[in-house]
């Protein structure tokens, strides 16, 4: 091992601070091909102090990790790790761990954290930037694509402001368990490599209530082809840095949209209706999973269209549109299930002001947002049908079920993959019962102790029936077998989805020094189509327990 400079000029020994590593070339950990075009092509930070500042005219500053105490892997995702044409073997390795703990460095990495800004909760929030997320650099695989590693909580960076630059375990664990969930879910997103543990502690008031308690820390190592968000160009557009802007917005069309051709107003334009494009894709669906984001501020919008930072989010257990776990927007619920496709619109609004610049006239803009709500309603549109086994459905089936969910407490992941069972292909030779029974698993209100069956009594059970047999009548019309209906149904209604509170009992058995049910979870939500007979304890909707329980129905920004 060795100490050097790094190639964006940070001298690792300038100050006192613990430094991580250099690993020998080859030694200990396989040379992966680095070629970090972010930081070659874009200007930086000529100051590499870590102190918090406003950084101007540089689209990133140069910054090492801040090494751990104690750093033990408790999870990696092998098949991201394949991504990077990394083995089990080296996953297993001391050399990894300190790698992705932040505490060495592999050669050709050239940590930097990005500087941008945003629009939170409505309202220009000026310069954030990466304020815990230190990317190591851009790995080429041997099939040539490109991924960006980037470690989050891996210490404090200029952009820090007055936080510390850290992460605790339990948001750590929920950030690697989902990004790997949403994965395998089909929605883009970030993935994660791996979640290291330290026995560093960080302290967090969770509630912002003045009881702040000491938490163990944790790094997670993410990937993706660009961390870049909408708030690395509003930044430039906002304090008129169009040169800057300019320099960024070239680097993302060719790196990242090259189809789209060479820079020109007409390009711009049509980058920008690709992102529009990719954003109706995106919270089409996150709506047909049940998923909210959470903090839906323009400094947490992917420009290319994946979800990323994963901090207060939820499932959906019951299917409440006005639901939001973040407790910050508890008041204003903005960032709520139901208000997500409209927010999106907001905030690509605001990117698209950010390019008005480079583009030079309106039209074009109010083009490519009639692009983002075209798509979306016909991406919706396509993911409702699915979900109901109909090649297409009639939107007033559509809305009348979002409305009959919303009657009584239903379980969104439950009612789905259960309706598959209704026995519709019997027409109205089905009893209301026979129609009923297979989604009493879904209801949350107590079953009646007659019957057996579900809650639903009077006007809502007569809707729910008069809607199945309507839905009955749909899928007859389209005349799909009842093997098929329901083969196609379960490929598209999940059966496992991490629930806050599954992701709350791995941290609650993590804290206390058991990480198995992290890996198990792992395990499960990498097949959530599928069914996992022994595991049938994951598919069950929220448990009493978990209803009021802070990290299950609600959970602040602290993280
Ligand atoms: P978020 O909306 O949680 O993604 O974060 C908003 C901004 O706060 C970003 O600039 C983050 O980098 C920064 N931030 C969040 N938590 C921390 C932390 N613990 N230390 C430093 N910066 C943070
Ligand atoms: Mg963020």
């Amino acid at each position: 091992m060795r100490s050097k400079k790094t190639s964006v000029g940070l001298p690792a020994e300038s100050t006192s601070e613990r430094a991580p590593v250099w690993l020998e070339p080859g030694v200990g950990f396989p040379l992966l091909r680095f070629d970090n075009t972010f930081v070659r092509e874009l200007p930086g930070d000529p100051d590499t102090l870590r102190a918090v500042r406003g950084v101007r005219g540089a689209c990133f500053s140069p910054i090492l990790p801040l090494p751990v105490r104690e750093p033990r892997l408790v999870a990696h995702a092998f098949e991201v790790a394949r991504l990077l044409d990394l083995s089990e073997a080296v996953c297993a390795s001391d050399a990894f761990t300190a790698i992705f703990a932040g505490n060495a460095l592999a050669p050709g990495m050239e940590p930097y954290a990005a500087c941008y800004g945003g629009h939170q909760f409505g309202t220009w929030a000026g310069q954030l930037g990466d304020g815990r997320a230190i990317s190591l650099g851009e790995v080429l695989n041997a099939e040539g694509q490109r991924w960006e590693l980037q470690l989050k909580g891996a210490g404090a960076t200029p952009y820090s402001r007055t936080a510390d630059g850290r992460a605790v375990l339990r948001s750590s664990i929920r950030e690697f368990l989902c990004s790997e969930a949403m994965a395998h879910l089909g929605v883009p997103t970030t993935r994660a490599l791996s979640l290291v543990s330290t026995s560093d502690r960080v302290v967090r008031d969770m509630f912002y209530d003045g009881q702040p308690r000491s938490e163990p820390g944790a790094i997670v190592c993410r990937v993706a082809p660009s961390f870049l968000r909408f708030g690395n160009f509003e930044i430039f557009a906002a304090r008129g840095e169009v040169d800057v802007l300019t320099r960024v917005c070239d680097y993302t069309l060719r790196h990242h949209f090259p189809e789209l051709g060479a820079p020109a107003p007409e390009t711009y334009a049509a980058w920008l209706t690709e992102v529009c494009r990719r954003t109706a894709v995106l919270v089409a669906h996150w709506m047909r999973v049940g998923f909210v984001h959470g903090v839906m501020n323009t400094d947490n919008m992917s420009i290319l269209g994946l979800t990323i930072d994963y901090g207060p989010f939820g499932f959906l257990d019951h299917f409440d549109p006005g639901f939001t776990p973040n407790t910050t927007d508890a008041a204003e619920r903005r960032y709520r299930f139901s208000n997500q496709p409209l927010v999106a619109k907001w905030n690509l609004v605001k990117l698209a002001e950010s390019l008005f610049p480079l583009i030079g006239s309106i039209p074009p803009l109010e083009d490519a947002l009639a692009i983002y709500t075209a798509t979306f309603e016909a991406e919706q549109s396509r993911h409702f049908a699915a979900k109901l086994g109909l090649h297409s459905a009639e939107r007033s089936l559509v809305d009348e079920l979002h409305e009959l969910l919303a009657l009584v407490e239903t379980d969104m992941t439950v009612f789905f993959r259960r309706l598959a069972d209704v026995p519709v292909e019997l027409g109205s030779e089905a009893s209301d019962d026979a129609l009923l029974a297979p989604l009493a698993d879904a209801y949350y209100p107590p079953q009646d102790d007659r019957t057996g069956l579900s809650c639903l009594s009077g006007p809502a059970r007569a809707r729910t029936v008069t809607w199945l047999r309507r839905y009955a009548a749909s899928v007859k019309a389209e005349g799909t077998p009842p093997v098929l209906r329901k083969q196609r149904m379960n490929a598209v209604n999940p059966k496992y989805v991490l629930r806050n509170c599954l992701a709350q009992l791995a941290i609650d058995a993590a804290e206390a020094g058991d990480p198995g049910l992290v890996v198990e979870l792992l395990e499960v939500l990498r097949h959530p189509y599928d069914e996992q007979p022994e595991r049938e304890r994951f598919a069950a909707k929220r448990p009493e327990w978990a209803r009021r329980r802070a990290g299950c129905s609600m959970l602040s920004c602290s993280s």
